[in-house]
């Protein structure tokens, strides 16, 4: 897929105030410092759709980029920052909730995982939950610049076993990224293309 055209239309942590519009959304989430902000830049090919940010947590809400007329892509919060109070912890939870809950809109989550770390707890509870509700969803392992090809692939097989330890039978869809390298961009693209034209 080329990207035409990446335009911000709405930020928001209530999900009935989501765009009306219904076309098929894809939701990327993953823990504070990821590498969120990173990747949606490089899949949209601007330098700064998505906020990067030195401040873990910063962007804390529901955002609407629309891409080629034609789909949503949406940037929700990073989960499991620890400086976040408890509060405002407890109310973005309660509207990431409601956004995989009630938006019919969304045809597919990528839940993004640093490729170096081993398998956190809450990346794995995530997941579980996504199970839980029924919601389609691919792992996205980024920063893959940052270990050999060997690492990479023998962090995957750690991760599949994590998964399979939590009572998955199979490793999900994944796919190796790094925004530094522009690694994994078309096969993502690629991906994003065949489930809109299903
Ligand atoms: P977010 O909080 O998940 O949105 O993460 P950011 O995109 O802001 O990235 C967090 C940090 O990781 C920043 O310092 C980025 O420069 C760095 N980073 C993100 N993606 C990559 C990557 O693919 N490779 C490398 N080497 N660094 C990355």
């Amino acid at each position: 897929m080329k990207i035409n055209s990446a335009e911000f239309i709405i930020s928001n942590s209530d999900v009935s105030k989501c765009p009306l519009e219904r076309l098929p959304e894809y939701a990327f989430i993953g823990r504070s410092n990821v590498g969120k902000s990173s990747l949606i830049n490089m899949l949209t090919n601007h330098k700064n759709l998505a906020k990067t940010s030195g401040k873990p947590g910063k962007t804390q809400l529901i955002n609407h980029f629309k891409i080629n007329l034609n789909w949503f892509l949406v940037d929700l919060p990073g989960y499991g920052y620890a400086k976040v109070s408890k509060k405002t912890k407890e109310v973005f939870q309660q509207f990431i909730t409601d956004y995989f809950e009630k938006r019919e809109q969304l045809v597919c989550a990528f839940v993004l995982i640093d490729i170096r770390l081993e398998a956190q707890k809450i990346d794995l509870e995530f997941i579980t939950y996504l199970g839980e509700i029924e919601i389609p969803f691919c792992i996205i392992f980024t920063k893959a610049d940052k270990i050999s090809k060997t690492k990479v692939a023998s962090h995957i097989a750690a991760y599949r076993k994590a998964l399979l330890a939590n009572n998955w039978e199979e490793m999900p869809q994944h796919f190796v990224t790094s925004s530094l390298e522009n690694t994994g961009r078309d096969e993502l693209l690629t991906f994003i293309d065949n489930v809109n034209q299903d």
